[in-house]
């Protein structure tokens, strides 16, 4: 729950499936030593999950990585790009800088 008050979304730019409908997703996979804790944790859309970069020596379809605190979609070629199409979530807006 708290992991889908961080985003209203799955985001990966243009994705418009809602975070109570996505999957929770390890960003530091679990495979590889990952916690689960909300500093490890975003939503992601039954897709997206499954086309995530979890290797990170693999750069395909771009993976998502915390920054500033917020999880975000970072390309292949490592550029970070918000999912601009609906507005963060509440723990965003309360404590989001
Ligand atoms: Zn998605």
């Amino acid at each position: 729950d708290l992991a889908r008050a961080t985003l209203t979304t799955c985001p990966v730019p243009d994705c418009r499936h809602a975070a109570d409908n996505c999957e929770v997703h390890h960003i530091e996979p679990w495979a590889r030593g990952g916690q689960t804790n909300m500093n490890n944790l975003s939503v992601l859309c039954r897709y997206h999950n499954r086309t995530n970069d979890d290797d990170p020596d693999r750069h395909n379809r771009g993976r998502i990585q915390v920054r500033d605190g917020t999880p975000i979609w970072v390309s292949p070629r490592g550029t970070p790009v918000p999912n601009n199409t609906h507005q963060y979530g509440a723990m965003h807006l309360l404590f989001g800088t």
